[in-house]
């Protein structure tokens, strides 16, 4: 049996499924692990703000780390710029704090960009004994924080199908089945980016409520 757990640019799916790679959906994230503001980081809560340039989240990851993101829109085409944390610091400068205390504490060489990219959801993933887990069946944006979640339903539900299976091929079609209709629904509302912009997916009171910064 072969199982594609090797992300959203599995050569296992382009080998038994499909070539094409992932959509681009419009956005990127440009992500960090640091120990920068510490009082944030030793504590057990989060903070997100959402503004006109992007989404911004901060979270406590642990042994005085923390984990933080800019959501922003983001074409494949575009020039990168020679210097992300300058180019984040000139964009998020009216944010308010702590957000522009991160950006003078962090450098280039902490942070890593991954754009948002979505895989359509088939309903079957593989041929014969081959199928498909987690991002390289269904990758899509982390918008809703779904995606390892699903990864791990994918994973809990192949072993279980596996386990009570006479024969292990139609337990993967069975396994296709299920998985593919439930994380068909949250690979959709995820691609809306919902939670990523303010100004194109507001619902209809937030504008009036949300200041620029
Ligand atoms: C910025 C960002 C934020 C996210 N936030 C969240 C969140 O808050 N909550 C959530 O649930 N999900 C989130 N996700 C999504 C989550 O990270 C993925 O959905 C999850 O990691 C998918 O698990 P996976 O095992 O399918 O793939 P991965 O975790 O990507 O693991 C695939 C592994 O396969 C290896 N690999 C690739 N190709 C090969 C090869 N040819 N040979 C051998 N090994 C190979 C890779 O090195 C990697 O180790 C986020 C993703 C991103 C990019």
């Amino acid at each position: 049996m072969l199982v594609g757990a090797d992300d959203h640019a599995s050569a296992v799916r382009r080998a038994v499924l499909a070539p094409a790679p992932a959509a681009d959906c419009g956005w990127a994230t440009w992500q960090g692990l640091t120990p920068a503001l510490p009082d944030l980081a030793a504590g057990t809560a989060g903070r997100s703000f959402v503004g006109d340039a992007g989404f911004v989240g901060l979270m406590p990851a642990g042994g005085g780390l923390l984990q933080w993101w800019f959501d922003v829109p983001w074409c494949r085409s575009a020039p990168r710029p020679p210097s992300p944390v300058t180019w984040l610091r000139r964009r998020f400068a009216h944010y308010a704090a702590p957000v522009p205390d991160l950006l003078a504490a962090v450098s280039d060489a902490d942070i890593a960009l991954y754009p948002h990219v979505r895989h359509a959801v088939p309903t079957r993933w593989g041929t014969g004994p081959s199928t498909l887990v987690g991002d390289a069946a269904h990758a899509f944006p982390p918008t809703l924080a779904q995606g390892a979640s699903q990864t791990l339903e994918d994973a809990w539900l192949l072993t279980r199908a596996l386990r009570t299976a006479a024969h292990p091929v139609p337990a993967l079609r069975r396994y296709e089945r299920a998985r593919s209709a439930r994380v068909r629904p949250v690979s959709r509302l995820a691609a809306t980016e919902l939670t990523t912009g303010r100004r194109t997916h507001s619902p209809g009171c937030w504008p009036a409520a949300c200041p620029p910064r």
